[in-house]
């Protein structure tokens, strides 16, 4: 089986250039942040919020009536929370930020840990996250950090969801990356970095295409040593 880990920040293209990627390679494209999303939808229904006294424990305390599932429906990762499919809701703004207030959590990284796991042990995936390459598939054929300059990456963002007809300004689209950005990369446990092994890929003057075929050819490489 050929893993292809990519990290990187908020905004920085992954899961575009990683869904694409793995279309043309024939690989399954495994999206982790859908995972801590799914966790962080389920805290908000139950009305639990960061800065809540006793956070952390109200959250573990959850965990044991979670059940976070992607599936694949036509080739696209949905993702299943207690059985219902929550793909669309958990992409909404203040999901991102509570996703990066649950993954701190050592018990939340724990319960997705295996899941993450068993899909790259029965496929060829390109998964992305934030600790992939260091954490949950730290032997990957192939590590990529997926990268640009927060200003790139803030209005790359505030297009997208400007496409899904979400109301917000490039103003708060950056402020919600880089506060999401340092909390990701500043927690105790399975911080964002790049692996020591992991190719550098900077996509702030590369266009879409030519991000796909950097990695697909990471990839093919990688395939052909196999
Ligand atoms: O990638 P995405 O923006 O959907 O991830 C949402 C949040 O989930 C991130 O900000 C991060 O806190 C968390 N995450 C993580 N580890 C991963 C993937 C996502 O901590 N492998």
């Amino acid at each position: 089986m050929i893993s292809v880990a990519i990290d990187g920040p908020v905004g920085a293209g992954k899961s575009s250039v990683a869904r694409e990627s793995a279309k043309r390679l024939g690989f399954i494209y495994a999206d982790t942040g859908a995972l801590y999303r799914g966790v962080a939808l389920y805290t908000i229904r139950k009305g639990i919020c960061d800065g809540d006294a006793d956070y952390k424990e109200k959250v573990e305390a959850l965990l044991p009536e979670i059940t976070v599932e992607p599936k694949l429906i036509d080739g696209e990762q949905k993702i299943f929370l207690c059985g219902e499919d929550v793909s669309e809701e958990i992409r909404k703004p203040e999901i991102s930020m509570a996703a990066s207030s649950v993954s701190p959590i050592p018990a939340v990284r724990d319960f997705l840990l295996d899941l993450q796991r068993n899909i790259a042990k029965k496929n060829n995936v390109l998964m992305d996250g934030r600790d992939i390459g260091t954490v949950v598939l730290p032997s990957a054929q192939v590590k990529i950090f997926i990268t640009a300059s927060p200003e790139i990456r803030a209005k790359r963002r505030f297009k997208e969801l400007a496409e899904k007809g979400v109301d917000t300004t490039l103003e708060q689209v950056l402020n919600d990356l880089n506060r999401r950005d340092y909390q990701d990369s500043h927690r105790a446990v399975s911080p964002l970095k790049m692996a020591e092994d992991a190719v550098l890929l900077d996509t702030s003057d590369l266009d879409f295409e030519q991000s796909v075929q950097k990695v697909t050819e990471l990839a093919r490489a990688a395939a052909e040593k196999e």
